[in-house]
């Protein structure tokens, strides 16, 4: 019950406007209320007094009026009283004679009666008026009363006497009108006030009258209205009599005037409620619809919204506003910090292992057909060692400093701490698989460096694993699990290493991309070797120079030909860098040798488009003083596949630099001899599978003297490549051959044994003669 209640009331009030509203209106309906009861008491309370006021000045005016009119009879009867006539019919006790008179008298004076009393107290002419005791009478008289109220049967009348002098008073002339209701209503109506007036004996007033001293004023109720009695003594001209006058005036009737003064107070009071009402809904929208704002950007901040107060008052409630901005933006930023600190690592700033996936299952939901995106995990090797020796500062400040170096290299990519050493890293938008070794090899080589730490210089190396997605997974957990297997598999072969995902490729493609990043590797450290293969002059029998071959010694797979990685070196790029180097090497050795010797470097076709080639072999030569001629390019077929005039324009540059041009593998592609003529080379390489050919197919004799009679003609050299055995020597110098290269002779030689070959010039050349 009670609570049911509550509820009605909360609901009631429920909003704070209706509430404010509502206490305004009643408070001032309380404070209306209160001045409207005292106005109306004050009122009632003054209508009374001056009703009682005016009933008193009243009574007075009605005193008045009756003396008035007893001084108006007595005129009257003083006009008689001295009349000769009727003196003597007075002196002479002439009745009929005073009858008369005293009619005329009654009429003329327009009263009642009209009576003479004798000196001795008797009745000398009665007038027709009924006295009831002329004795009562005599004594007043006597005194010299000459008027007052005196009996007239049983009603009270107004008397006025005139003595009768002749000289000696023979007796007193009274007349006398009865105050009856009408004479008495004559009377109030030169009363100020509506007035009742009747004259009673003071034995027969009412009880509420009864013994009230004169003048007295007493408020009498009588059926339901209110009335003032005035009570007061008259002056009798008879003795025995107690007249009052007793004047009644409608208490109800004076306050009905001021009632509606009162009504028209509640009204104006109903008025001023209405507009407080008006005026307090108003009041509470002012403070309320701030306050019905602010709550509900409240309620929109806890469902998540960004909400922002408009403040366009500068009073108490603007500042609310914009207090309330200033805190939501404290709470942002708040919130800011918690989230970054939820999500990044302490120490290092980068983001936590937690945000790492989140942005990963992001990027690989949005990855895009043929797009890739790279995960990287990274460690850095020997880390617990270099806390335990240096220190957890020391370990902390490496921890950091590999942050900042990670992101100073790597500022477009997402980089991680995923814990203790190990950091992720996120590379997306690859858009060719040709980028991923590039890549990858830029991460595993900005993470070998030397780190100063506290003014010591520290050699650090880092262990990388990469899956790939889509490849190796399409969901961010198990992405990481896998650069993560990768990253154990590298860490097993030793430190510094780099493994690309396994299972993500099929061995081929996975080995391929390896050794592109081994490559880059390899080219950085310097890790290539240039080996040489003498050239062999058959009509001079000696030796004219050597080809420089590339070979690559690697750590776990020996020597590596260049058949394996040339082609890789190709597609990625990395020719022209590897082939600089070639040249430059190839330069530097060749001239150490003695002077008659030339040295061949091979120049591949991807070489050949990139327009810094004549730069390069400037370069070479000039850094190494070795001159011009004693070098010789050897170019395939393959460059005039792409722009032949491009291409002749690249071959004159470099002729005339005074270098010799050799066009290798001759006669296994295309259509050969057409090339021939179109730039004069140095020397023609015929390719070994001719040679090869040379025991079982008869025909290759023919393809032999066919080239060597062209090349002869043109004035370019010949040279037959892959010459093994001694019998293929015979064949290729009677097909006019004029030079030869072979395991024959030499197969290719690390440059440290050039000179062991020298020597030995003189006695191959004996042995070929013989
Ligand atoms: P190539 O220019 O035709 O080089 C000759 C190849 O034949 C060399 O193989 C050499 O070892 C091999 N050879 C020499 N005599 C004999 C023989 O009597 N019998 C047999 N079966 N082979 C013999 P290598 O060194 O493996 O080089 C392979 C190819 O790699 C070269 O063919 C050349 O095209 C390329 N190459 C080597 N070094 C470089 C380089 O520095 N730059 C460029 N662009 N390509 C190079
Ligand atoms: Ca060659
Ligand atoms: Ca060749």
């Amino acid at each position: 019950m009670t609570g049911a209640l509550k509820r009605i009331d909360r609901l009631r009030f429920g909003s704070l406007k209706l509430r404010i509203a509502v206490l305004y209106t009643a408070l001032f309906a309380a404070v209306m209320t209160v001045i409207v009861l005292l106005a109306a008491a004050g009122l009632s309370r003054f209508a009374e007094e001056s009703a009682s006021r005016d009933l008193s000045a009243n009574a007075r005016v009605f005193d008045e009026l009756l003396s008035l009119r007893a001084q108006q009879m007595r005129n009257s009867a003083d006009v008689l009283a001295h009349d000769f006539g009727f003196r003597e019919a007075v002196a002479t006790e002439d009745s009929a004679t005073i009858d008369s008179a005293l009619l005329s008298l009654r009429d003329r004076s327009n009263t009642e009666a009209a009576f003479v009393v004798g000196l001795d107290g008797t009745l000398l002419a009665s007038g027709e008026a009924r006295i009831g005791s002329p004795e009562a009478l005599w004594y007043p008289l006597d005194e010299g009363h000459d008027h007052g109220i005196i009996k007239l049967g049983d009603q009270f009348a107004l008397a006025a006497a005139a003595p009768i002098t002749a000289p000696d008073t023979l007796g007193w002339l009274v007349i006398a009108q009865p105050l009856d209701a009408r004479e008495l209503e004559r009377l109030t109506r030169f009363a100020a006030i509506d007035l009742g007036a009747v004259v009673k004996s003071a034995a027969n007033l009412p009880p509420f009258l009864a013994d009230k001293a004169s003048d007295a004023i007493v408020e009498h109720d009588q059926n339901d209205a209110r009335y003032l009695y005035h009570v007061s003594a008259i002056t009798t001209l008879e003795q025995g009599l107690e007249p009052r006058l007793v004047l009644r005036h409608s208490l109800t009737a004076t306050l009905a005037s001021y009632l509606e003064l009162r009504n028209l107070l509640i009204l104006l009071g109903l008025v001023a409620l209405a507009a407080v009402v008006a005026v307090s809904w108003r009041v509470a929208l002012t403070v309320t619809s701030p306050l019905q704002k602010l709550d509900e950007a409240t309620r929109l901040i806890s469902e998540g919204r960004d909400v922002k107060l408009t403040v366009d008052t500068d009073d108490e409630i603007g500042r609310l506003a914009s207090s309330f901005n200033v805190m939501v933006a404290a709470i942002d930023e708040r919130e800011r910090q918690i989230v970054h600190a939820g999500l990044h690592d302490v120490l290092t700033k980068l983001p936590n292992r937690k945000l790492f996936t989140e942005q990963l299952d992001l990027a690989v939901d949005q990855l895009r057909s043929g797009e890739r995106l790279m995960v990287v995990q990274v460690d850095l090797d020997g880390f617990k060692t270099i806390n335990e020796t240096l220190g957890f500062d020391m370990g902390d400040a490496l921890l950091r400093d590999t942050a900042q170096h990670l992101k100073r290299e790597f500022p477009e990519v997402l980089c991680a701490r995923l814990g203790s050493d190990e950091f992720a890293i996120l590379v997306e938008n690859i858009e060719s698989d040709g980028q991923l070794a590039d890549i990858a090899d830029r991460i595993h080589a900005c993470l070998q460096r030397t780190v100063n730490l506290d003014g010591r210089p520290l050699e650090t190396t880092a262990s990388v694993g990469i899956a790939i997605a889509p490849d190796d997974g399409t969901e961010g957990g198990g992405l990481m699990k896998n650069a993560e297997l990768a990253l154990a598999r590298g860490k097993n072969d030793g430190k510094g290493t780099s493994q690309f995902f396994e299972r993500s490729l099929d061995e081929k493609a996975r080995l391929r991309r390896q050794m592109e990043f081994d490559l880059r590797e390899a080219l950085r450290a310097g890790e290539f070797e240039l080996y040489f293969q003498p050239l062999y002059s058959l009509q001079r029998e000696e030796l004219t120079g050597f080809e420089a071959l590339i070979r690559w010694p690697h750590s776990e797979r020996g020597l590596i030909t260049p058949a394996e990685f040339i082609p890789l070196a190709e597609d990625s790029g990395l020719i022209v860098p590897l082939g600089e180097w070639v040249m430059r090497e190839a330069c530097r050795q060749a001239a150490t040798w003695p002077e008659e010797l030339s040295v061949a470097v091979n120049v591949s076709p991807k070489q050949f488009t990139d327009s810094r080639l004549a730069e390069t072999v400037l370069q070479a030569l000039s850094a190494s003083g070795l001159s011009p001629a004693r070098l010789e390019l050897e170019i395939t077929e393959s460059i005039f596949i792409a722009d032949v005039e491009e291409t002749l324009a690249t071959l004159h540059s470099l002729r005339r630099l005074g270098v010799r041009i050799a066009l290798d593998d001759f006669g296994t592609g295309y259509s050969s001899l057409s090339y021939l003529r179109s730039f004069p080379f140095d020397k023609v390489k015929i390719d070994q599978s001719f040679v090869a050919a040379l025991g079982s197919d008869r025909s290759s004799h023919a393809v032999i003297r066919a080239i060597t009679t062209l090349a002869q003609a043109l004035g370019m050299e010949t040279l037959a490549e892959g010459v093994e055995c001694q019998e293929q020597v015979e064949v290729l110098r009677r097909e006019g051959c004029q030079n030869v290269q072979g395991y024959l002779y030499s197969r290719p030689v690390p440059g440290n044994q050039i000179a062991s070959l020298l020597p030995r010039r003189q006695a191959k050349n004996e042995l070929i003669s013989a």
